[in-house]
């Protein structure tokens, strides 16, 4: 049967099959799949904390197998109005800092979701956020944000990031999980 997991934010599908063995077994295809056999008696806690032990592989080679692009969770038009909203939202705590507010801007990025250029005061994301799920994007608009206080990734930034959006890390290793690889 089709099953499915979260590894690391991202929705994986297995099948499992029944059958007379002793331990749990994983098989990874050629094209991707994901195989799990257990026994009947195995409960699905337990196949299910097998497969995340094995997260790291399942994952690698699912994305070395991987044809069909990400889901998106935006249309681009949606992620700009969801962006533009959520800067007017959290700008008041700069402007508290007596930091000038930025300009917002749009540019089709791929190998980053954001940029801050503090001299220019421009915030420039990426339309491809639009593949992102909404907390992850609110995290780019932060991490773009506290560059506007703390221009570099040093210790300062993070513990600066830490108070506005207490869940950094793990928005960024979902960040980092999803693949912005289009297919057009
Ligand atoms: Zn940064």
């Amino acid at each position: 049967m089709i099953k499915s997991i979260i590894l690391n934010g991202r929705k994986i599908e297995y099948n499992l099959e029944y059958k007379k063995v002793k331990n749990i077994n994983l098989r990874i295809k050629q094209d991707g799949s994901v195989h799990v056999s257990a026994s009947k008696r195995t409960p699905v806690y337990v196949i299910e904390a097998f497969i995340e032990l094995k997260a790291h592989l399942i994952l690698k080679a699912v994305d070395n197998c991987k044809t069909a692009p990400p889901t998106a969770h935006f249309t681009e038009e949606e992620l700009k109005a969801f962006v533009l909203a959520c800067c007017e939202r959290v700008y008041p705590y700069y402007e508290a800092k007596a930091i000038e507010k930025p300009q917002i801007k749009f540019r089709r990025m791929v190998s980053k979701w954001g940029c801050c250029n503090t001299l220019k005061k421009t915030i420039t994301f990426s339309t491809l956020l639009k593949y992102a799920p909404k907390e992850c994007v609110e995290y780019v608009i932060w991490h773009e944000f506290t560059h506007l206080i703390v221009p570099n990734h040093s210790k300062a930034f993070y513990l600066e990031l830490q108070k506005v959006c207490p869940n950094w890390k793990e928005c960024r290793k979902i960040m980092k999980s999803i693949n912005i690889r289009e297919g057009t």
